[in-house]
Formats: C-alpha cells, sequence, structure tokens
C-alpha cells in the first residue's frame, strides 16, 4: 500500500477503500500508525510556493524599467568615458536594487506571517476515540468527521454521509453547493466535479454531515496540484494599487516631455548634446517615482501585519483599504460582543419552578440530559502529559453552547459517553441559525418507538408544544403554563440571559426526514424547559464602540438571539440607550428597501434575525453607499459576509464563513475591528504621504533645473549630484512613511473622508503644489543669489546640491502628518523615520565631506559657517511650507 496514487478510489467500494488503507471505520488509526504513515507520506500540507532567497529578489530588480535606464546610462557613460558618472550611476544602481529587494522582502515576510497565522484542525477517530488534532497530522487512512461548516482536512472517500453538500469553492470557484454520496460507485472516467463519494482537500461542508476516509494528503491532493495552491490571503491588485500605477504610468510620459524640454532649452542655449543627455537621463531618474508600486504594497503589508497583531487576519488586500471607510458596522451578539465563554446558569421545568429547585434532579434532571443529547459537542480526553500524574484532562469540543451544556453535565456527574450507551443516536440534525432549533433521534430505550430531542429557540419550540413534562409525566400543555415560561424568560433575557428551549417526542422513524425537517419536527412535542446561560460582555467593547463611533461608524447588532437579551447587550456596551427600539426579523420582511433602510440608520437592535434578513440589510446599505462591515459565524452568513463591502468572520465560527469573508477576527472581539479601521486610516494616510513626498522632490528638481536652462543660466547640478541626491531624498525616507503611526485625531474623521478609491486627493494634490512651488522658488532664489556673487560654478553646484538634498529631508516632517502642522506633532515618533533620516545625513554628509567622494561628484569643501546657513535655509524652507499648510488646510478646518 506503499504507493496509493495508482488506486483510483472513486471505483472502489467503502470496504475496497478501508481494505487498502488498512483502516477501520469505527477505530480509525491507531496512535502507532500514524505516528509511521507520517514518516512515509510526510506532513499532509502543501509545499509552499518557494520563497525567494535574497539574491532572487535582487535578479527581479532588473525587471524594473528604471534599474534598466540606469543600466543603459552607465553604458552610455563608459563608452563616453565618463568615468566618474559611470561611477556614480553604478552606485545608483546598487542602492535601488538594494532598496527594492528590501522592500519586496519586507512585503512578503509580511504575507508569509499572515499565511502562516491560521493553523487549521480536523476531528479524527484514532484508537476508537473521537478527537481534534491538527490538519497537518492527517495521514492516508485517518477517519475524518465532517460537520457543517468544516473545512476539508484532505481527499477523502467518503464512508458515511448524511444529507451532505460541499461547497467546492476552493477548487472549481463555484459556489453552489455540490451533493455527496458515500454510496456511489463511479465508472474510471467520471470527471472530477461529479465523483460524488470523494471529497476534495479545502472544500467545506455547507450542510449535513459525514464521515471519509484519508486517500490523500499534502502535495498529493488535487488542490496540492494546482500550481496556486491554497493561499489563505489573496494578492489581487486593489483599486489603490491600481491607481498608484496609474499615477506613476502617467507621470512616466509628463516626465519624458519635461526632460526632452529641458534637453532642448540646453541645446540651444550651447551645452553639449553629451551633457544634456547625461543630465537628463539624470533628471528622469531623479524625478520617477519608481519606487511607488513597490511601496503601496509595503503599505498595505504593514498595515496587514499590524491587523494581525491585534488579532484580526486581513485574508484580503482590498479589505485593508477598504477599513478606513467603513460607514456602518453590523455586528452579531454571541462572542463577538460577548465572551461566548457561556454557562448554564439555570435550568427551569415546571417542576423546578414549583418547588424552587434548581438542581438536576427529577424534571431537571431529564432536562439537562436531554439537553446533552441533543448537542454536538463532544468531550476529549487526553492523558496527562508525561510527568504529571497521570491525571486526565477533558477537553470539550464544539460551540459555545453545546459545551457548556456538555460541561454542566460533567459538573454534575451526567457523562455524555454514559448516556449514548443508555440510549445510542441513531440520527441528528446540527443547529443552524437558519432553523433554530437541532434535533437528535434516540433508539427507544427500552420502548419500542424512538425519541426524538429537539433544542432550540425558545418560542417556537414553545408554541409548538402541545404537552409539558412535568413530574417525569407528559400532561397537556396549558396556556398558563405557556404564560409562565415566556414570562420566566422575558424576566431574565432582560438581564442578559441567554435561552435555549428543549422538548422531546416518540416517533416511529429512524432518520430524520430531512425535507421538511420543521413539519417533521416540530410537531405535538412534549415540552420539557428552558436552560438559561449567562455569556458575560467583554470588558473592551464598550470602550470600542465609543471610539468606533466618535470616527463617524455607525454600529448596529443584528442577532439571532431574542429582543429581550439583545436589548440588554446592547445597552451595556452601549450600542443602545434606554429609549432605543428594537425591530426583528419580521419587521425586515414587512419593510420596504426605502424604509429598511431608515430603519437601520434609526433603530440600534435588530433581534430574531435569519442569515437571508442579513443579506437583504447589507444590500439595501450598499445602495444607499454605506460602507458596510459584516460579522457573521454560520454557514448561512456567507452570502451576507461576501456581499458586504468588508465581511468578518468570527475566528470560531465556521471554515464556511472564514472563506467568504475578508477578515477574520482571531479572538472574535468587537475590539480588533475598531482596531483595524484606524489601521484602515492610517495606511491610507500613509500611501498618501509617500505619494506627495515622492512626487514633491522629483517635481522641484525639474522645476529648479527647468527656470535655469529657461534664462540660459549654466546647469544648477550635475547628473552625478542628482543621482546622489535622489538616493539621499527617496531611498530611505520615502520608504519609512509605512511605519508612520496613526495621526492624532484620525478616529474623529468623518469615514467619508477616506472615501477615495484615489490617492492623489485636492487636498494631496495642494500639498504636492505647496511643497514643490515653495521649495523650487526657495532654491532658484538661492541659485541666482550665488551666480550673483560671481563664485566658481563649482561651489554654486555644492551650493546647490546640499540645499536640495537638505530641504527634501527637512521637509520629510512636513508629511509626517497631513492634518496638523509640524509644529502639533511628534517629530521623532517614527523610529524608521529617524534611521532613514540618519542614513540620508550620512550619505548626504559623507559625499560633502569625504575627498573620494568629493571628487567623484565634483564637490568642494564647505565650511562650518556655509554648511550653518544651508542648514539655515532648508529649516526657513520648511517653515514657509509648513505656514503655507497651516494657512490652507487649518483655517480650512475652521471654516
Ligand atoms: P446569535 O449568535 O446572534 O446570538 P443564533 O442565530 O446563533 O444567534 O441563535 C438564535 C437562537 O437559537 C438563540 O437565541 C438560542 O435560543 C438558539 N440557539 C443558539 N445556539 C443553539 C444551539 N447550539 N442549540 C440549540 N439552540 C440554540
Ligand atoms: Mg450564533
Amino acid at each position: 500500500m506503499k504507493n496509493n496514487s495508482s488506486h483510483q478510489w472513486h471505483t472502489l467500494s467503502e470496504e475496497e477503500v478501508l481494505q487498502i488503507l488498512q483502516t477501520d471505520r469505527n477505530q480509525g488509526l491507531s496512535a502507532g500508525t500514524v505516528s509511521s504513515r507520517t514518516i512515509s507520506y510526510g506532513e499532509n500540507k502543501l509545499t509552499q510556493e518557494k520563497v525567494r532567497g535574497v539574491f532572487g529578489l535582487m535578479l527581479n530588480q532588473f525587471g524594473n524599467p528604471l534599474v534598466f535606464i540606469l543600466l543603459v546610462a552607465g553604458l552610455l557613460t563608459l563608452f563616453l568615458r565618463e568615468y566618474l558618472d559611470a561611477l556614480v550611476i553604478v552606485v545608483a544602481l546598487f542602492i535601488n536594487v538594494a532598496v527594492g529587494t528590501l522592500q519586496e522582502r519586507r512585503a512578503s515576510q509580511a504575507f508569509n506571517k499572515l499565511n502562516a497565522s491560521q493553523s487549521k484542525e480536523a476531528t479524527v477517530l484514532r484508537d476508537g476515540r473521537r478527537m481534534v488534532v491538527p490538519a497537518i497530522s492527517i495521514v492516508p487512512g485517518d477517519v475524518v468527521i465532517l460537520e457543517g461548516g468544516m473545512s476539508a482536512p484532505a481527499d477523502m472517500r467518503l464512508i458515511h454521509d448524511r444529507d451532505m453538500y460541499m461547497n467546492e469553492a476552493a477548487l472549481t470557484g463555484e459556489w453552489v453547493s455540490v451533493r455527496k454520496d458515500a454510496g456511489q460507485i463511479h465508472k474510471e472516467a467520471t470527471p472530477l466535479a461529479e465523483r460524488d463519494n470523494m471529497v476534495w482537500m479545502g472544500t467545506l461542508v455547507a450542510s449535513g454531515y459525514g464521515t471519509g476516509v484519508v486517500v490523500k494528503t499534502g502535495d498529493e491532493t488535487e488542490v496540492g496540484g494546482i500550481a496556486s495552491g491554497l493561499q489563505l490571503v489573496e494578492v489581487r491588485r486593489t483599486p489603490l494599487q491600481q491607481n498608484v500605477r496609474y499615477i506613476a504610468r502617467f507621470l512616466l510620459y509628463v516626465i519624458l516631455g519635461a526632460t526632452a524640454l529641458i534637453f532642448l532649452l540646453g541645446v540651444f542655449h550651447g551645452e553639449t548634446i553629451v551633457d544634456m543627455l547625461l543630465i537628463t537621463v539624470a533628471i528622469a531618474i531623479a524625478s520617477m517615482p519608481e519606487g511607488l508600486p513597490a511601496a503601496v504594497t509595503v503599505v498595505l503589508a504593514v498595515g496587514m501585519e499590524s491587523i494581525l497583531k491585534r488579532g484580526g487576519l486581513v485574508r484580503n488586500l482590498l479589505a485593508a483599504e477598504t477599513l478606513g471607510s467603513t460607514t456602518i458596522i453590523l455586528t452579531d451578539k454571541t462572542g463577538t460582543l460577548t465572551e461566548a465563554k457561556m454557562s448554564v446558569s439555570g435550568l427551569y421545568t415546571l417542576e423546578g419552578m414549583d418547588h424552587k429547585n434548581t438542581d438536576s434532579i427529577g424534571d431537571n434532571y431529564t432536562l439537562l440530559r436531554s439537553a446533552i443529547l441533543a448537542s454536538d459537542a463532544f468531550i476529549e480526553r487526553r492523558e496527562g502529559s508525561a510527568g504529571e500524574e497521570e491525571e486526565e484532562q477533558i477537553i470539550i469540543h464544539g460551540r459555545p453552547v453545546e459545551k457548556a451544556l456538555v460541561s454542566a453535565g460533567v459538573d454534575v456527574g451526567i457523562l455524555q459517553e454514559g448516556i449514548f450507551r443508555e440510549s445510542p443516536r441513531l440520527d441528528f440534525l446540527q443547529f443552524e441559525s437558519r432553523r433554530r432549533f437541532a434535533a437528535s433521534l434516540h433508539s427507544g430505550e427500552g420502548k419500542t418507538s424512538n425519541v426524538l430531542y429537539v433544542s432550540g429557540a425558545p418560542e417556537p419550540l414553545l408554541e409548538r408544544s402541545t404537552h409539558l413534562l412535568y413530574e417525569g409525566k407528559s400532561r397537556r400543555l396549558t396556556p398558563e403554563s405557556r404564560e409562565r415560561f415566556m414570562r420566566w424568560q422575558q424576566s431574565m433575557s432582560a438581564d442578559g440571559y441567554r435561552f435555549i428551549a428543549l422538548a422531546k417526542r416518540d416517533v416511529g422513524f429512524d432518520v430524520i426526514p430531512t425535507n421538511d425537517p420543521d413539519e417533521a419536527v416540530l410537531q405535538g412535542l412534549v415540552f420539557i424547559g428552558l436552560i438559561a446561560f449567562s455569556d458575560p460582555v467583554r470588558a473592551d467593547v464598550a470602550e470600542s464602540i465609543r471610539e468606533v463611533r466618535s470616527a463617524g461608524v455607525r454600529v448596529v447588532m443584528v442577532t439571532g438571539d431574542n429582543a429581550k437579551t439583545a436589548r440588554q447587550i446592547a445597552l451595556e456596551t452601549g450600542i443602545a440607550d434606554e429609549e432605543s427600539g428594537v425591530l426583528t426579523g419580521s419587521d425586515i420582511e414587512r419593510l420596504s428597501d426605502e424604509e429598511l433602510y431608515d430603519a437601520v440608520m434609526h433603530t440600534p437592535i435588530f433581534a430574531r434575525v435569519l442569515p437571508e434578513h442579513k443579506l437583504h440589510i447589507t444590500r439595501v446599505l450598499k445602495d444607499h453607499g454605506e460602507v458596510v462591515a459584516m460579522t457573521g459565524d454560520g454557514v448561512n452568513d456567507a452570502p451576507a459576509l461576501m456581499s458586504a463591502d468588508i465581511g468578518i468572520a468570527v475566528g470560531s465560527g465556521t471554515e464556511v464563513a472564514k472563506a467568504a469573508s475578508d477578515i477574520v477576527l482571531i479572538n472574535n472581539s468587537f475590539s480588533i475591528i475598531t482596531g483595524a479601521i484606524k489601521e484602515g486610516r492610517r495606511i491610507i494616510d500613509n500611501l498618501k504621504k509617500i505619494v506627495s513626498y515622492l512626487l514633491s522632490t522629483g517635481f522641484s528638481e525639474i522645476i529648479v533645473i527647468g527656470s535655469a536652462l529657461a534664462v540660459g543660466a549654466p546647469l544648477p547640478f550635475l547628473p552625478g549630484q542628482i543621482l546622489w541626491a535622489n538616493i539621499v531624498e527617496e531611498g530611505f525616507m520615502s520608504f519609512a512613511f509605512a511605519f508612520e503611526g496613526a495621526e492624532r485625531g484620525v478616529m474623529r474623521r468623518d469615514p467619508r473622508d477616506n472615501l477615495s478609491k484615489r490617492i492623489l486627493t485636492t487636498r494631496v494634490k495642494e500639498l504636492i503644489a505647496i511643497i514643490a512651488v515653495v521649495t523650487s522658488v526657495f532654491l532658484v532664489a538661492l541659485y541666482f543669489f550665488l551666480l550673483s556673487l560671481n563664485l566658481p560654478i563649482d561651489e554654486v553646484r555644492t551650493f546647490m546640491f546640499i540645499a536640495l538634498s537638505l530641504d527634501s529631508i527637512f521637509f520629510a516632517f512636513s508629511f509626517k502628518n497631513l492634518h496638523y502642522p509640524i509644529w502639533k506633532i511628534r517629530l521623532f515618533s517614527n523610529t524608521y523615520l529617524f534611521r532613514a533620516l540618519i542614513v540620508s545625513t550620512v550619505l548626504l554628509v559623507g559625499a560633502a565631506t569625504l575627498p573620494p567622494l568629493q571628487k567623484l561628484l565634483s564637490l568642494v569643501p564647505l565650511s562650518l559657517f556655509e554648511w550653518i546657513a544651508l542648514v539655515g535655509v532648508g529649516l526657513f524652507n520648511l517653515l514657509v511650507i509648513e505656514t503655507t499648510k497651516y494657512f490652507l488646510f487649518e483655517r480650512r478646518k475652521r471654516g
């Protein structure tokens, strides 16, 4: 059985498959077999796309047109025997390649971290026990249990299924679920998509459940065969990235035009063609914002990374840039606002109520026992690790409600294993928000008929019950008792407790009819009682909600729970106040789109909401131009999550919800959303900073050289000086803005300020214009002043070179905050910028003071006084820029 890739699994019967893989459908593999198979088959993971090493990344840089231009320019200068210029170009080339490599490495590191941050788990049968193991430990022959919302950890042949539908979008891109059938045996030629008895790695259980035997793992699987593999994080180009590419391309033409003009002007005024050729190439290189597209990716990636640090996995680059402009958050309650550390806080049966008895005896015992029978959480026992006293560790797996039930059972000594032995389960319907109940069918405990246990939302169960359990006997459910339970629930819900109800019924069938489960299940039920759960509100949620609201974002609770509980939690978290109303799912159905929009904008709570209502609300909000973020966890939430601008899945949610979402909240908390929105705003700000910094430096160079040549003055800079200045200015400083912290007050801005899919907003254009013009006027004035002193031209150029570089080093600080003047911001808060400042200063001072570099760049030594004067000029330039910025922006803010 070494080489199992030769088998056509879909053509074999279940028994043959089990036989070939030497496994057992009830026992699974033994621990020993698993470890020996791990050795022969390897871990169950897809080989990552080979991470390119530094050398590969460097080679990649040579595809960059700029590097290519530098290369050509270098050869040209060599050919012209301008060895010094050639050397400068080689240095420029080297630095450009180094910076490009650095940027790409930074971005890919961030993406790898994102991909590595989520490890998947799988539920398997090993040594006859059900347990949860890391998906990478799965080996061929493992018997895997698949339930609604889970993802398949490997390629499997089904050996059992129950109305199982798989979402195979990961493989086929098709979101419509496919029906599976373990009983089928296919012909060899059956296409992949039609092999109903197979389940593929990475596909998701949309509904129903089943059991499969793993036949292939890791790269051997069908997805493993697809080159791109299953990346958790999608890397697609976002509108902003496209916009930036567009800007870069547009600038290329502007710069080519401008340099052509400069070339003609120079030649016209008698400069030699060779000199002009070199200078125009240098200007073109210096003014081209070549680092831009890479910088955008770095900003987005760094942003995603810091959202990850806060506990949010951004699966989609687009979300990183859309987040900041979110105008409304539709949040669910359980888990996101509350801790989902649910615990059973009370059992309510009629007998218990009559006798003021909340212990688990009598009917209360029946209630808890039925609840455990109808739950699909399960207990895994792990032997205490060696050294400890063989103490067994009990881990309960499942959703919060079910976990709470099973653990309440453990506390009072009702053990799952025991009661399942007494009354074996024949069939099971998992809880789904759409249905609002779970049902479990058990063989008759000595009687001839089977027993169906139903657990679910109290209202429908109470309504559909005809009988009531009292002191172990079933009697007619009177309107008074029904009323009594309702009142109990109402009064406790108002304190934030959550409820489920239990009911049972004797039935004749052996499988639960699934064509119309509502009818089949909710009929002639014997109501057993209510179970209350407490689920504390998360400590940090109220604060996050306050913060996100001050950021202009509306928060609305949309929950499947009942109105009273919802209202209480909404009050505690500050989503609603005493006056706020509550609407329900049925209200949503009644309202027209227009009325619904109005309702969502005025009512902060929607209770008893079904997944399709969520989809409806999202659609209506989007139609009204809102940017909608929505949270969800269930399989049925997937369509709404996909249709929201930002779909947010909670970490404890189903794989289906996660696959449909843009962000996964790893620890479920709402506060991550607030943090991510803040991060989103920072991302956009920093993109604007990089773009405007790069553009203003480029423009000022062009303006200064253009003006000098226009009036027939000599060139203010030599080509080598321009290239060097470019490195000093752009090489490190611009990149550093990716790490700039969030501006003060980002969370008090209107989200619509961020709405633009363009980086070059009016404000940014104004800023670029101010800085480029002010700086150029300064430099041009300085140049003509120096010329008028009749200094040697080398000395004049030395001054100009230093002034140009210093100016942009200084005005980088203007970009630290686009909304406040420089005297109101913390100048050294960004350590990257500070480091970049040091590197740039060293490069500048080194060039101006070290003899070999001086010679290379034709610079003359300056006196200390001259240095001080130049620094003064730079600071004065900065001051003028800030004053202009202040009058333009600050005044408008007030006006
Ligand atoms: P939400 O997550 O927004 O609080 P759900 O749609 O998950 O709401 O649940 C709706 C109602 O269904 C709950 O108020 C509860 O009464 C019931 N319910 C929730 N989970 C379960 C479960 N696992 N088993 C039985 N009933 C449940
Ligand atoms: Mg829920």
